[in-house]
């Protein structure tokens, strides 16, 4: 797929207050830090359409971009800021629920792990939340380029291992890199394979 048109289309703080879900709806989340903010700008071809966060764990916001004015891709905010109070980690956990669970249009998740850390539990618990739910997701592997070849193998093997320990079935996998423009493809592929309106 080409992107031809990438347009902010609004933030929010509350899920019915989104764009009416006449569209597609591809979510992309992750740690905090995790280079979601470098990759959404990477597979949209623009410098600073998702704004590269200064704060993190600050803004909760459900972020919609338009894309060829045929889907919507959304930046929702990260989560597992060791900073964060017990607070905004209870607000963040409602308010991610909610959304998962009440956008009718939302067909895959996004979930983006830094390919140099060990699997974390968050990311784990999160990944069992989706499933229980129903809710397809990919992993989407980040800044492999911090890697070498083989640490990177060897990286991907032992989170392997680790899903194979409670999932059946490994999910979709990308590895990407915004630095050295890696994985743009894969994940526009998979957007146009399941787009299917
Ligand atoms: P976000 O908080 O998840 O939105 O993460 P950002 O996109 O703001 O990235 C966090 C930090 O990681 C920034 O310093 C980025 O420059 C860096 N970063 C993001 N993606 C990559 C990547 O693919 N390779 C490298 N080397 N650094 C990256």
């Amino acid at each position: 797929m080409q992107v031809k048109t990438a347009e902010f289309v609004m933030s929010n703080t509350r899920v019915d207050l989104c764009p009416e879900p006449t569209k597609p709806e591809y979510a992309f989340i992750g740690r905090s830090n995790v280079g979601k903010s470098s990759l959404i700008n990477m597979i949209t071809n623009h410098k600073n359409l998702a704004k590269t966060s200064g704060k993190p764990g600050k803004t909760q916001l459900i972020n919609h971009f338009i894309i060829n004015e045929e889907w919507y891709l959304v930046d929702l905010p990260g989560y597992g800021y060791a900073k964060a109070s017990k607070k905004s980690r209870a607000q963040w956990d409602q308010f991610i629920t909610r959304y998962m669970l009440e956008r009718e249009n939302l067909l895959y998740v996004f979930l983006l792990i830094d390919c140099r850390i060990p699997a974390q539990k968050i990311d784990l618990e999160f990944m069992e939340f989706l499933g229980t739910k129903g809710i397809p997701f990919i992993i989407v592997f980040t800044k492999m380029d911090k890697l070498s070849g083989s640490a990177f193998g060897k990286n991907i093997a032992a989170y392997k291992k680790t899903l194979l320990e409670t999932w059946d079935e490994l999910p979709i996998m990308v590895f990407s890199s915004a630095t050295a423009a890696k994985g743009r493809e894969e994940v526009l592929d998979i957007i146009e394979q399941t787009n299917t309106d």
